[in-house]
């Protein structure tokens, strides 16, 4: 299933990459229509960077099955209730500690901004 999922994600970002990449060469030709072109090559880019963090969530998940710690969190290597992994299947924390975890990214929040993407402790 997740071997699926990554091979149709990785797809879908080449085509996303491809196709940003073409208007973006379009926008060099037809400067007057500047910032609509911009605002829609902006949206773009967050959908692309929102499949590829999902495409990290799923190799970081296969990872974890082929190291046979697939299903256990990565914080406290309890098993990972079986309905999580049904309603998220590359959850790499317990709901405990990914409860605990929003809780103080929401407390950094307040102080700073967020620290940068970490792809090694990938919430879900
Ligand atoms: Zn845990």
């Amino acid at each position: 299933m997740l071997e699926r999922r990554r091979s149709e994600l990785r797809n879908e970002v080449k085509g996303r990459i491809r196709d940003a990449r073409s208007a973006t060469d379009r926008d060099r030709t037809t400067e007057h229509e500047g910032l609509e072109s911009d605002v829609q090559a902006d949206i773009q880019l967050s959908v692309i960077q929102l499949k590829a963090d999902t495409l990290r969530r799923i190799d970081s998940a296969l990872r974890r099955l082929e190291e046979g710690t697939y299903g256990h969190c990565i914080e406290c290597q309890e098993a990972i209730s079986k309905e999580r992994l049904l309603a998220l299947p590359f959850a790499a924390r317990c709901t405990g500690c990914q409860q605990a975890r929003e809780t103080t990214q929401r407390q950094r929040s307040w102080v700073g901004p967020r620290r940068s993407y970490d792809p090694l402790t990938l919430d879900v």
